[in-house]
């Protein structure tokens, strides 16, 4: 009889990854790897096999200091986590060579005000809809973020016009102007106030298990906030990356592994192996 394999659930991993366990870095790596390169793919336009040593960054960053940044993570959710990471992930891709050369410009079309023009008066699937074709997603790709046909966002796409206009002719889900974009996906995150929605709500929302008199209001303040709905669209992306990417393979996993400070030495003899010693 072999022993059994540990089963590994995200409160499993998340618990025992900041106290540095190899296998439990192991599934956190199997688990959300794909998820950082697929955004990575998308919104800063770097093809996967680019993009390992930035995942590799930011497993740096949340692992320095005896996983200080970690264990400010959300624990309740496996999507607010993901929220949580995303941000991370996304603001070490706008830090490194990729985007050296790329400084913003005044008349960027990409400023938090512009954005939110653009976005003005729709309802909140619109707007979601609209974020995400401008973050690079592909028409097909929106249909199973989101489950519901963009087609019935036709309207709103028609604002993606002049300098948006890119947005509506991406063939593969990949951002057309990731340095604007990555910065402006900072600033949101950066104007954050008391008022706004904390993602565990978020998540709630998503799953429908908030009445509409709850829901309300939440939706109301997300619809008009950006920080917040990059968050929405954010838990809702990284929630969809983490059923629907491909697994990552065993020397990728190895290699993203070597970024995080693991317990060293032999392994402790699992439960089943000490019963048999
Ligand atoms: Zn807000």
């Amino acid at each position: 009889m072999t022993p059994e394999p540990i089963l590994y659930t995200f409160h499993k991993v998340r618990e025992q990854s900041e106290q540095g366990k190899a296998e439990a870095w192991r599934a956190f790596l199997d688990f959300y790897g794909p998820v950082f390169l697929h955004l990575l793919e998308v919104h800063a336009a770097i093809p996967s096999r680019e993009a390992l040593p930035l995942a590799k960054k930011m497993l740096a960053q949340l692992t320095s200091n005896n996983f200080a940044r970690l264990r400010a993570t959300p624990r309740q959710s496996e999507r607010e986590f993901l929220g949580d990471l995303r941000g991370l992930l996304l603001e070490v891709a706008l830090d490194s060579d990729f985007f050296q050369n790329s400084q913003p410009t005044e008349e960027s079309a990409f400023t938090l005000e512009k954005i939110g023009k653009l976005l003005d008066g729709l309802p909140l699937l619109h707007k979601e809809m609209l974020v995400f074709r401008l973050a690079g997603y592909t028409e097909n790709t929106i249909e199973r973020l989101m489950r519901v046909s963009p087609r019935m966002a036709e309207k709103a796409f028609e604002r993606l016009a002049g300098e948006y206009a890119a947005a509506r002719q991406t063939e593969h889900d990949r951002c057309a102007w990731p340095a604007a974009w990555l910065r402006l996906l900072k600033q949101a995150r950066a104007s954050k106030t008391e008022k706004c929605t904390p993602g565990q709500e978020i998540v709630r929302i998503h799953d429908g298990q908030v009445s509409w008199y709850e829901k309300e209001p939440v939706e109301k303040h997300v619809s008009a906030c950006l920080h917040c709905l990059d968050a929405w669209t954010g838990i809702r992306e990284a929630g969809y990356w983490r059923m629907a990417a491909e697994p990552l393979s065993a020397s990728q996993i190895s290699e993203l592994l070597e970024a995080i400070p693991v317990e060293k030495g032999p392994a402790k003899k699992s439960f089943f192996q000490r019963l048999r010693s």
